[in-house]
């Protein structure tokens, strides 16, 4: 045992450690690693990234930290040697959720990867006093509860930078904090997180609703205020100026420290808008070059050579557009600007109304700006990108094919294996050695042992640990009992109708009116649902709500619940992600065809040893790819006939309800006797309604097929040799994932960072 580590400990707890309680322990374990930390230089370099967005899930900091420290199981064996529990102590930390879902934990995984592979590079977002909701169920129904994630002494730095940052009515001080970034074995980088001083937590009343006018208290009291009237979409572009506002203020001032030339930018610095909500950068730092003394148009050619834009998703409602009377209201000294940005890119150099940043009806297109004035414009994964090419944005690509790129998105396998699975990561390193966990690559190794049947059986009896301890877990805090030798299907994301939680609800009405009619699944099912919707979105609301009905009739009943159990866990997170996902049998994955940019659960499971049931959509081809046709279930329309139905309105539920016997016996269900006794008629019609009438994304259409592609895939979990062998292709060729290989290829195709 580690006796000094062992010694500091004890001063920082000021008492023993045999005496001490969980939370004394987290705060010591805190300045621990807030010591070691100090302890490493930051990396530095001749060019600097500045990763910018809203979001960043970055889930609990203390074991990651640990983990890249390289002390995680010195503290762990000094823990249990005193009768504690590491694992107990890690769970007193108040997960940040500061992002909603893929497209912030893709920012969190990020950071990991760069600060591992020492590239000089922060991230800037905003400090929000409430990160996304906590959601409790009652009456079978999700409610939002704020979630105050900040505590004194937390994660962040209180530092003394502040910026002034004005808007159309006032000038408010700004405040950043900072979260350091250590990276696995090396590196050391920052995410910066800007605040003001005035906010006021008191502002927070029933639920989360609160006075969305006064800015100077609420700027950054929430992520993501509900944006569905005129305040709430002020307070967004309230938001995203004072976010970009700040860190090109910061630029400037490190540019300016550094003693470079702000002409030469491009040389020294790489700026990444992550998705739409920072495209303002590009106009104030226009803005503040030209308060430099330099022209317009040599300020525009300089921040296109520093910005690149990530596109996250071909969904239109999430292409931000904003009315350029808000932006006149908020940011009025932008508005000259944008105009002359808008002018020059447009009207100077293509004739095509669909490349205007400012449209006819005095929209302005955040996207488009970002095109226009990015080097470089990526789509997350291969078929996305062609989409975007070919489709979605092929007037752009027309104009710019040379910006256009591929980044297939990954995850840290710090945090999705070593952390959340040490058993299965000491099991991968006692077969091929621990050079895996800085090249992922190396995992393709593990194929040696694809016909190695003690390997196999180890594999299998690691993940029924895994399992066993989910459904501990689950009995505990969600008190239902699931069967850890059934087969568990597990469907965790934010609820959407595109990724189709709806069709999995009707598999489990086709798998109980099945069980009813004496027709038994040759092995029992678990399906796992987690995931909030959003508090305006009643559509995902009435799905949760179907599957909550679901829970209690399948549950309840003595004979189906033999063959069939149904839990939606509550408040899915990373912490839940990390319990959950370790557990999975069968990986859900079954957007439509063409509507997941990339998705990166699908890979937290592959990595996992679990298998992928999906479309073939997102990242989910390249899966498919990697361990090839027979170690994946695909189903359901391709992505070039679904793209079609949309343009040949081609797609009508309807006809599919009236077509099929057993698709409609699923539909009439949600309005049965059996359910409505249980649930809420209003909600159960509605959702019955719009899967007859309107099911925008098309479930019915690949219904069926994902029921016969599940059965098989529960048939097959029967031969373990065959399973088993599965599940090691998978880990083996999921290297290629790795967050690590993604930020190499930005690195290497955009940022050239030094
Ligand atoms: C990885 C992750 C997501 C993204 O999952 P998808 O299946 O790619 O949508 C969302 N939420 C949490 C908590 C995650 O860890």
């Amino acid at each position: 045992m580690d006796t000094a580590l062992e010694n500091r400990l004890t001063e920082l707890l000021g008492g023993k450690i045999d005496d001490a309680g969980d939370q004394d322990l987290y705060k010591a374990i805190l300045s621990l690693v807030k010591e070691k930390i100090g302890d490493r230089p930051e990396t530095v370099g001749n060019k600097k990234l500045y990763y910018i967005s809203a979001e960043f899930l970055i889930g609990r900091q203390l074991g990651k930290n640990l983990l890249n420290l390289g002390i995680y199981s010195q503290v762990s064996e000094i823990l249990k040697a005193h009768g504690k529990d590491l694992a107990a102590v890690e769970d007193r930390e108040p997960e940040p959720s500061l992002g909603n879902g893929g497209l912030g934990r893709l920012a969190a995984c990020f950071l990991d990867s760069i600060a591992t592979l020492d590239l000089p590079g922060d991230g800037v977002g905003l400090r929000y006093h409430f990160g996304l909701f906590k959601q409790e169920f009652r009456d079978n129904c999700q409610y939002e509860i704020p979630d105050h994630w900040l505590e004194e002494p937390g994660i962040l730095t209180k530092t003394n930078v502040t910026f002034p940052i004005i808007f159309g009515n006032m000038t408010v001080q700004s405040r950043m904090y900072d979260l350091d970034v250590v990276g696995f074995r090396k590196g050391h980088t920052k995410l910066h997180l800007f605040d003001i001083d005035s906010v006021d937590e008191s502002l927070v009343k029933d639920g989360i609703q609160f006075d969305k006018t006064l800015i100077e208290k609420n700027l950054t009291l929430f992520l993501y205020p509900d944006d569905s009237d005129k305040d709430g979409q002020l307070l967004r572009i309230y938001q995203q100026y004072f976010m970009v506002s700040n860190a090109a203020q910061l630029i400037i001032q490190e540019q300016k420290e550094l003693g470079h030339d702000l002409r030469k930018m491009a040389e020294h610095v790489a700026i990444q808008i992550n998705d739409t909500h920072p495209s303002l950068v590009i106009p104030e730092l226009i803005r503040l070059l030209i308060l430099e003394g330099i022209s317009f148009k040599e300020a525009a050619g300089i921040v296109t050579g520093v910005c690149g834009y990530t596109n996250h998703t071909i969904l239109a409602e999430a292409l931000e557009k904003w009315p350029m009377s808000y932006l006149n209201e908020v940011v009025p000294h932008l508005m000259p600007i944008i105009g002359g940005l808008d002018y020059a890119a447009v009207c100077a150099y293509h004739d095509n109304r669909n490349l205007n940043i400012i449209d006819d009806d005095g929209k302005v297109h955040m996207a488009r700006m970002d095109m226009h004035y990015s080097h470089s414009v990526n789509g997350v994964a291969a078929l996305h990108t062609k989409i975007l090419k070919h489709q979605e944005l092929r007037p752009f690509f027309e104009a710019y094919a040379e910006k256009f790129n591929n980044k297939t998105n990954g995850i840290t396998f710090r945090r999705w294996l070593m952390h959340c699975n040490t058993e299965l990561s000491g099991m991968i390193t006692d077969l091929i050695g621990e050079d895996w966990m800085e090249n992922a690559a190396e995992l393709e190794r593990l194929m040696y042992f694809h016909n190695d049947e003690g390997v196999l059986r180890h594999i299998d009896e690691i993940k029924q640990k895994k399992k066993e301890e989910a459904a501990k877990y689950i009995l505990e805090k969600e008190g239902i009992e699931i069967d850890p030798s059934s087969v568990f299907c597990i469907h965790v994301k934010r609820m959407h109708e595109y990724k189709r939680q709806q069709m999995n609800a009707l598999f489990i009405i086709y798998e109980y009116l099945n069980i009813k009619a004496g027709n038994y699944p040759v092995k029992p099912i678990t399906v796992i649902f987690g995931g909030k919707a959003a508090p305006a979105y009643i559509m995902a609301k009435n799905v949760i709500h179907l599957i909550l009905c679901l829970q209690n009739l399948v549950n309840s009943d003595p004979v189906v619940s033999k063959y069939l159990r149904v839990v939606m866990i509550q408040n899915y997170n990373i912490a839940k992600a990390e319990m959950i996902i370790p557990a999975a049998d069968i990986s859900e994955q079954i957007s439509l065809a063409s509507k997941e940019a990339s998705g990166t659960g699908n890979m937290k499971f592959m990595l996992n040893g679990a298998v992928t049931l999906g479309t073939n959509d997102g990242a989910n081809v390249e899966i498919r790819d990697l361990v090839g046709i027979e170690n994946i279930y695909t189903f359901g329309r391709s992505s070039d006939d679904v793209i079609n139905l949309y343009n040949t309105n081609g797609y009508h539920a309807i006809d599919f309800y009236n077509r099929s016997e057993s698709i409609r016996r699923c539909v009439d269900f949600i309005t049965s006797p059996e359910l409505l006794s249980i649930g809420n008629e209003q909600m159960l019609r509605d959702l019955q309604d719009n899967l007859k009438n309107k099911d925008w994304f098309m479930t019915l259409l690949d219904l069926e097929s994902y029921a016969s592609a599940k059965e098989t895939a529960v048939f097959d979990y029967q031969n373990r040799a065959k399973w088993t062998r599965m599940m090691l292709v998978n880990i083996a060729r999921s290297g290629f994932f790795s967050s690590d290989r993604t930020i190499l290829e930005y690195n290497r195709d955009i940022w050239h960072l030094r």
